[in-house]
């Protein structure tokens, strides 16, 4: 989940990182210019969207006065940065700038900890920099076992080259921001740029801060700040009903138990030349009343004109799914897609042979992978 620059601000300072002076949301220019005679100027005005380089998308503006931070807001509200129409924007008391720096930490799946990056060179793309001058710019990892301590901060910054009037604040700042990075169970706290400003303080001028979706369930007050009105709507409700769901943009409606079969199945039904409507894991040790839940969600999908279920068998048990199969066809009456059910693993043969039973001309039962994903792709052929 990716949280708008104020609201990662707002983290910040909850966490005690030193930020920029707190603002406020403004979504009309006429609050835009009262905010700013409030806050008295010069002010930001700043648009709110989760996408980065919005300074020089002309989305970030200096406002000497409160007609201009008006004027300004109506610009930037009629924005649309990289496909995001501009909604909101953040009016804040203008920094005085001296210098501006790079500070970031993030979580790395290479090294399966978190890793520092640090350079002197900020406000600019950090990916060119680093294209341009790698040196310029200090990658560490670190022991998430172990944490960030100050003397490490310290040999961070120093290999960055930050300066005498910034060094001291600058480590302090980032040790609290790691703290405030493992305790919000993040994967990115980004500041770029972090400044120095002429009055000699160190503060975070804007923030970029995604925290680990599987971790909201223990940050209420974060989960509640997730921007609603983006996103596929499918996807929305699947996240209600508790479902490991991801649309697609083909036709045939795939679910399986277990991520990686339902990977494979989606890569099968490509190469048999079909296309999926989307990924839905019903879960390793799924039940017969998830597996309902996951069909009648899956039909429900306008988009969805045949059903593939690919299940193997572990816990899992076949006839179990087949009776799911059938209970959710009886509930849902007669839906007009039909499900091919590819059945492998713990008691298969008495799973099939209950859908064969059933006798219902919208199910077709399959022991192979392929061949099922090829039945599926001629249905809608
Ligand atoms: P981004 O372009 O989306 O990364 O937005 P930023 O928040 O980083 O702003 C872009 C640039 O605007 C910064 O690098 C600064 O140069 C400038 N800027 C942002 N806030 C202020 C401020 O308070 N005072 C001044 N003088 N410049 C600012
Ligand atoms: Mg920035």
């Amino acid at each position: 989940m990716d949280l708008m620059e104020y609201q990662g601000k707002d983290l910040f300072r909850h966490y005690g990182v030193p930020t920029a002076p707190q603002g406020a949301i403004a979504t009309t220019a006429e609050e835009a210019e009262r905010l700013a005679a409030d806050f008295g100027v010069p002010v930001m005005v700043k648009a709110q969207v989760l996408a980065g380089g919005r300074g020089k998308a002309g989305g970030v503006k200096y406002c000497p006065d409160p007609q201009t931070a008006g004027a300004r807001a109506r610009d930037i509200l009629g924005l649309d940065i990289k496909g995001h129409p501009v909604e909101k924007v953040l009016v804040e008391p203008a920094s005085d700038i001296a210098e501006e720096y790079y500070l970031s930490v993030l979580y790395d799946r290479v090294s399966k900890g978190y890793k520092v990056i640090a350079s002197v060179e900020g406000g600019v793309e950090i990916e060119e920099v680093n294209a341009a001058t790698p040196e310029k710019v200090i990658k560490r990892d670190i022991d998430p076992t172990v944490g960030l301590d100050r003397a490490t901060a310290a040999e961070i910054i120093d290999a960055a080259g930050f300066p005498p009037a910034a060094r001291d604040q600058t480590i302090d700042l980032l040790v609290t921001l790691a703290e405030g990075f493992v305790a919000a169970d993040a994967t990115l706290f980004e500041i770029n740029p972090l400044i120095l400003t002429e009055q000699g303080t160190v503060i975070a001028l804007d923030s970029k801060v995604s925290i680990d979706g599987n971790a909201l369930f223990r940050h209420e007050e974060l989960a509640a700040q997730q921007e609603t009105g983006g996103g596929e709507p499918l996807e929305v409700e699947a996240k209600r009903k508790g479902l490991q769901y991801v649309k697609l943009d083909g036709n045939i409606g795939v679910m399986g138990n277990g991520a990686g079969l339902v990977m494979s199945t989606l890569d099968v039904v490509s190469e048999v030349g079909g296309r999926p409507a989307n990924f839905l894991d019903a879960g390793g040790g799924a039940s017969a009343e998830s597996m309902a839940v996951g069909i009648e969600f899956v039909l429900s999908d306008p988009d969805v004109d045949v059903m593939l279920i690919n299940i193997f068998g572990g816990i899992t048990r076949c006839d179990d799914v087949a009776r799911a199969v059938l209970d959710a066809l009886a509930q849902l009456g007669d839906p007009r897609q039909t499900i091919v059910v590819r059945l492998d693993g713990t008691n298969a043969e008495k799973g099939r042979a209950m859908l064969e039973q059933a006798g219902n001309p919208k199910v077709r039962a399959g022991a192979g992978m392929i061949e099922a994903a090829q039945t599926a792709a001629a249905q809608v052929a």
